[in-house]
């Protein structure tokens, strides 16, 4: 950890959202960003981000529902500007590093473009 520094001064995906390292944007507003995977698993796949620095859905509280819910209705528009209508995708949060998280800012996987199965590995 870096004792001192606010908690998000390195994170990466914070450091995406300040622009200090290029994305690949798909979707962007005031408090959302969304921007493709740099080791896509699938021949889709865009990471989706609230700008505000969430360690994961667990730190996530009630004030944040707002946010979170145009999280949610983001995905939908997304799929729609990528894959048209009536197209299917999977969406993935991985929270904690025993379920897979390996950047600690709140993200959801949106995967497209192949057949997926279940349950994931
Ligand atoms: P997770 O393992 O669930 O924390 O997901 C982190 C994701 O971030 C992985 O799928 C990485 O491929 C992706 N990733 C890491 N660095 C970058 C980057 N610079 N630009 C885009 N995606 C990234
Ligand atoms: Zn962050």
């Amino acid at each position: 950890m870096n004792k001192g520094l606010p908690k998000n001064k390195n994170c990466l995906f914070c450091r995406i959202v300040r622009g200090e390292i290029p994305s690949q944007k798909v979707l962007e507003n005031k408090e959302l960003l969304a921007f493709k995977d740099i080791n896509p698993q699938a021949p889709i796949h865009v990471i989706i981000i609230p700008k505000k620095h969430l360690d994961s859905l667990s730190g996530a509280e009630e004030k944040e529902i707002a946010l979170l819910g145009r999280i949610q209705l983001a995905i939908p528009e997304i799929a729609e500007k990528l894959l048209g209508k009536n197209s299917d995708y999977r969406v993935v949060t991985n929270c904690g590093e025993e379920a897979g998280q390996s950047v600690f800012h709140l993200h959801y996987h949106f995967l497209a473009g192949r057949r997926f199965t279940w349950p994931p590995g």
